[in-house]
């Protein structure tokens, strides 16, 4: 069966030493996870990847695939052909017209020339190619140091072509640096927050606190929706979501109002550690940012760190909100978390919010709410959902 090809680009993983396989291990095997059920073989040559992929999968699907799995820095499709320079003219000949190639603006050829028996040189290959663009393109410019189009030819155990190299995310492959366990509510930060962590490597599963019928069936969608976008960066990820109803209200009636908001972190922080304990994750990852509302002032934070045993990743800690926006705009998120749905914080939320909480004091306030078995009935009534790595819906 005909393959088709893509070269991929290790970034941060090339800087890997003794453990570098294991990371390409996990890099390969995400990809391969992905495109199931079509089959493709990689291959190592040279610190690239090789990727030889089913004709039967889409450009399309593939393209996804490489665009969100994290731990490569860029791909190509590239084309093969015999080493024959006749025969290399022709493939360029073909391709180029369906690249981005274009008479405005400049290009270079760059040669890789690792079978040193073919008999043209590096230069010579690079001027016949030359002149095959030229001929498509009369008016383009060469520019070996700034060009706006590359076409690269590799001289291997064949020849390969390729045109337009696409960024991919970066960082390292979702699985090789353990599992969090992310705090996904709604808006237009958590889903952020898992994507990066999701580039340093980890997996993650996802808590939501859903306090129906305050928060409306339409709220839970959304974070259904939300999960399953950041699936593919996570390679999958189980959504648990867990009826918080009557813990609100109890914090609501047998609370202090200004303290509400901390009390409700307080206990998302020990429901996260319980059911981090039980699906083998070592981290609760949160969307908070150093002083974006009232819950997220240094001593705030502190006051929710200390009711857990658990490492509390806070990936936005030192952004602000326009910067966060781009991310979920890259991550195609953000139109979704801007759907008004609230979340149980707003509809719960205290007028006046304190703001500088002194955690001996909270903590005694919390532990008097006794919320115990609050909390273990809710983890035992929690709701799972699953999201494949392609972020579809998958039983539980
Ligand atoms: P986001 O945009 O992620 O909703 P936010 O700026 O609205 O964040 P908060 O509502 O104070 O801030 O929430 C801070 C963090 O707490 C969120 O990023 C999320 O990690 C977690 N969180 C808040 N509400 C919920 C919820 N209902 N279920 C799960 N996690 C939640
Ligand atoms: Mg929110």
């Amino acid at each position: 069966m005909k393959d088709k090809l893509y070269l991929i680009k290790e970034g941060e993983i090339s800087l890997k030493g003794g453990n570098r396989n294991l990371f390409e291990k996990r890099l390969r095997h995400n990809i391969k996870d992905k495109l199931r059920p079509y089959s493709s073989e990689i291959d190592k040559q040279k610190g690239r990847l090789y990727a030889y992929i089913s004709e039967e999968a889409s450009d399309e699907l593939v393209e996804k695939v490489l665009k969100t799995t994290t731990g490569l820095t860029g791909y190509a499709k590239a084309y093969r052909t015999e080493k024959d320079i006749e025969a290399i003219k022709a493939k360029a000949r073909e391709i180029l017209p369906f690249s981005r190639f274009s008479s405005n603006g400049s290009f270079r050829i760059t040669v890789k020339r690792e079978d040193k028996t073919f008999p043209l040189n590096s230069h010579d290959i690079a001027i016949a190619l030359a002149e095959v663009v030229t001929s498509l393109y009369p008016d383009i410019k060469v520019d070996l140091d700034n060009p706006d189009y590359t076409l690269t030819c590799e001289i291997r155990n064949e020849a390969y072509l390729y045109t337009d190299e696409e960024k991919g995310e970066g960082g390292l492959p979702s699985g090789t640096a353990g599992k969090g366990m992310l705090l996904l509510s709604g808006g237009i930060d958590s889903p952020v927050a898992g994507y990066m962590m999701a580039k340093r490597g980890m997996r993650a599963d996802a808590i939501y606190f859903h306090a129906y019928p305050y928060t409306s069936e339409l709220a839970l969608d959304k974070v259904k929706t939300l999960a399953s976008m950041i699936a593919p960066y996570l390679q999958g990820l189980r959504l648990f979501v867990v009826p918080f109803t009557e813990g609100q209200l109890h914090i609501r009636d047998k609370g202090y109002e200004e303290e509400a908001t901390l009390m409700f972190r307080a206990a998302m922080m020990q429901t996260a550690q319980i059911l981090a304990e039980k699906n083998g994750a070592g981290a609760i990852i949160t969307g908070e940012a150093l002083s974006q509302v009232a819950s997220q002032t240094i001593d705030a934070m502190s006051f929710t760190d200390s009711m857990t045993d658990l490492l509390v990743i806070r990936p936005l800690v030192g952004m602000d909100k326009e910067e966060i926006i781009a991310k979920a705009k890259h991550i195609g998120t953000y139109e979704t978390s801007i759907l008004p749905y609230e979340d149980c914080c707003v509809v719960f939320s205290p007028k006046h919010p304190i703001t500088r909480p002194v955690k001996e004091v909270s903590r005694r306030h919390f532990e008097e709410l006794d919320m115990d078995s609050i909390i273990r009935k809710a983890v035992s009534d929690t709701v799972i959902y699953s999201f494949d790595a392609n972020g579809r819906e998958i039983d539980a």
